[in-house]
């Protein structure tokens, strides 16, 4: 591992102070200690932000705010994030291991790189690692890729089950930086790699992330169903996160979000639209699946995921249908 220095932030302002200088954030350390001890980042400096004050989860006005610091297992544990968005404390406990949760945080856990085996293999081209080099994956092992979003340039899916529950229940990433505060919708947060695959997010230089906010709770049914190669311990295949209404036998509100199917948590609206309102059935499922993936292209190895995902959607539509009406 390359030398580097380490600082202790007490506040959010000696934490930005510190991102000034160039100094890059350390939260749980879960992603990055690793990309450094493979010299995939190699920071001069870092600023750790476990003591700057951001471990609170708070009641505000009618939604929740989760602190950056907040680990996966504080969150997932809180009462009220049980009680009221169940979806997101689902999610949470679907990933990692306990020890992991214990030390992630929700900052960090947004900011988390790809899991692309030829990102983290320094001796294959990878253009999210070394742009301009090419990507190995396109005509590699490409089973956990992306189906959706993907371009010339990356194909890697963003791996998390946290920010998917949160893109399906509207969260909101509240920053701070040289340009002030910032409110960035989930749905906005990460980046399509599009011709630049470096840049994950939009979060600009010496930008923090210090909260994320939840809007009212729904009162929905909310499932989390994770699709994976072994029941603990995995990155999905395909999960897929919904909070669902039903009224007088039809779906009166739905929204759905998608992980390690596109390159970002996915989310689709027309999906949406075209179950709102409607009996459920399998064929209205179908239907929905086919409005999701109409754009959906594998790569070889990853072409399972595209009928893997209209299943996992019409299981979950299903179940939560089915227990909305019970
Ligand atoms: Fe790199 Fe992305 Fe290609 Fe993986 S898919 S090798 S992360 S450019």
């Amino acid at each position: 591992m390359k030398t580097f220095t380490l600082d202790h932030a007490t506040s959010t302002k000696s934490a930005l102070d510190a991102l000034e200088t160039g100094a890059r954030p350390i939260a749980g350390g879960t992603n990055l200690v690793d990309l450094m001890k493979l010299q995939i980042a190699t920071p001069d400096k870092l600023v750790s932000i476990r003591r700057a004050g951001l471990d609170r989860i708070a009641a505000d006005g009618t939604g929740l705010s989760i602190g950056a610091m907040v680990t996966n297992a504080d969150c997932a544990a809180d009462e009220r994030v049980r009680q009221k968005w169940p979806l997101l404390a689902k999610a949470i406990l679907a990933g990692a291991s306990p020890q992991l949760r214990n030390r992630a945080t929700t900052g960090g856990n947004l900011c988390q790189r790809t899991r692309c085996g030829y990102f983290y293999d320094t001796t294959q081209d990878c253009n999210k690692r070394d742009p301009g080099s090419g990507c190995a994956a396109r005509k590699g092992f490409n089973r956990i890729h992306a189906v959706l979003g993907t371009s010339d340039a990356c194909i890697a899916t963003y791996p998390g089950d946290m920010a998917v529950a949160l893109l399906a229940l509207d969260a909101v990433v509240l920053t701070q930086g040289p340009l002030g505060l910032r409110q960035i919708p989930l749905c906005v947060f990460h980046r399509m790699p599009g011709d630049d695959a470096l840049r994950d997010n939009v979060l600009g230089p010496g930008e923090l992330i210090t909260s994320v906010r939840l809007p009212a709770p729904t009162g929905g049914v909310q499932l989390y169903r994770k699709v994976r190669d072994r029941a603990s311990y995995a990155f999905a295949l395909v999960s897929v996160a919904l909070d669902l209404a039903m009224e007088q036998g039809r779906i009166a509100r739905c929204a759905l979000a998608f992980g390690s199917l596109g390159t970002v948590p996915w989310r689709d609206r027309a999906v949406e639209e075209v179950l709102t309102g409607e009996k459920p059935s399998p064929q209205l499922f179908a239907k929905a699946a086919e409005v999701l993936l109409k754009d959906a292209r594998g790569f070889g190895g990853n072409d399972f995921k595209i009928p893997l995902a209209a299943r996992a959607l019409a299981a979950t539509l299903g179940e939560a249908t089915h227990s909305a009406k019970a």
